[in-house]
């Protein structure tokens, strides 16, 4: 299979990348790690006419710690993060959904800000990141802007991109301690999309949750926080009868449609299963034990 042809352009700079978005519009695209458009443009869903490599552009790769948050390259590599020291002790919920997306040829060039700006509903970054304070950082023509990451998916490959913008960067606040997360993901096939994903972030005080979000990925048109169930723990001791009533409160906000990976009733009742492994990896994190996700 080969994609329909197009112009190719590989610009040094941001600057240099968003004129050249600007100058073609809708027919051009940013190719970042082409995990996602080569694929498309290959089966012939994607033709854009020009494309915008943005892999030469120093400055934009890696991660790093800057105050109380983490910021993410646009080039940096799912990766980059599972190998992280960083965030394997700040922040081991993206470790988690690191290790879990695709294999590892996909991990090696695809990047945390190409899977946010593709938004796809089955994405596993915009499921893990949901459930953390995550910030989109644009550049664009009529300067730099910042959006949470709930705004900024809009619908199911939807984002609020404007044709002439690129995400420079995403950061994430590092939660004060004691605190853990945890992203547990169902599929198919180990390095397959989900059927159903799941990531809870908590902070402890005492034996109560201090701040909880659940987040849900592929129960939807876009990732989603279950709210209801969150305000069900926050405060509270996680018992049985809280975390009974909270896994009900997450199949409830599950809004899954039927595919070939499964019916609306075996995704929602996923829901509930994948929350309480999510949540209890999440607990054993934040008091201090070490919990190893797997493919499930
Ligand atoms: C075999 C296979 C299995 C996969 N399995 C999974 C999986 O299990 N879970 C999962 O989450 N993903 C999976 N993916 C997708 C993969 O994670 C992609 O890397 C990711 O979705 C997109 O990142 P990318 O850098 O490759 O983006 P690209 O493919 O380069 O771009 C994707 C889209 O985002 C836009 N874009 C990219 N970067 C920017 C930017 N900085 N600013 C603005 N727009 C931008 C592009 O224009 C394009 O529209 C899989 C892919 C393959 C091929």
């Amino acid at each position: 299979m080969y994609p329909a042809e197009f112009e190719y352009f590989a610009p040094r700079t941001v600057d240099e990348a968003i004129d050249l978005l600007a100058r073609h519009g809708e027919d051009a695209k940013i190719l970042a790690g082409g995990q996602s458009l080569l694929p498309m443009m290959k089966l012939r869903i994607a033709g854009p006419k020009y494309l915008v490599d943005v892999n030469r552009i120093d400055g934009l790769g890696g991660l790093r710690r800057e105050g109380d948050r983490l910021v993410i390259g646009a080039l940096c590599r799912h990766a980059d993060v599972a190998a992280s020291a960083l965030v394997r002790e700040h922040l081991p919920i993206m470790m988690d959904a690191a290790r879990l997306t695709a294999d590892v040829q996909v991990r090696n060039r695809g990047t945390v800000a190409g899977s946010l700006a593709h938004a796809d509903p089955a994405g596993d970054w915009p499921a893990a990141l949901l459930a953390l304070e995550t910030t989109v950082h644009i550049a664009g023509r009529g300067g730099a802007r910042a959006v949470p990451l709930q705004e900024f998916i809009v619908d199911a490959y939807t984002t609020q991109l404007a044709a002439a913008e690129m995400v420079v960067a995403v950061s994430i606040a590092i939660p004060s301690r004691p605190s853990g997360g945890a992203y547990v993901k169902f599929e198919k096939r180990a390095g397959d999309f989900a059927v159903a994903s799941l990531g809870v972030q908590l902070g402890l005080d005492g034996d109560r949750c201090r701040r909880v979000a659940v987040s849900l990925g592929a129960l939807g048109p876009t990732a989603i926080r279950a709210r209801a169930a969150e305000d069900a723990l926050e405060r509270q001791a996680p018992t049985t009868d809280r975390l009974d009533e909270a896994a009900r409160l997450v199949r409830e906000a599950a809004q899954p449609f039927a595919d070939t990976r499964g019916s609306v009733e075996y995704k929602r009742h996923l829901a509930g299963v994948l929350f309480r492994r999510a949540f209890a990896a999440a607990l054993d994190r934040a008091r201090g034990r070490q919990v190893d996700i797997i493919h499930l």
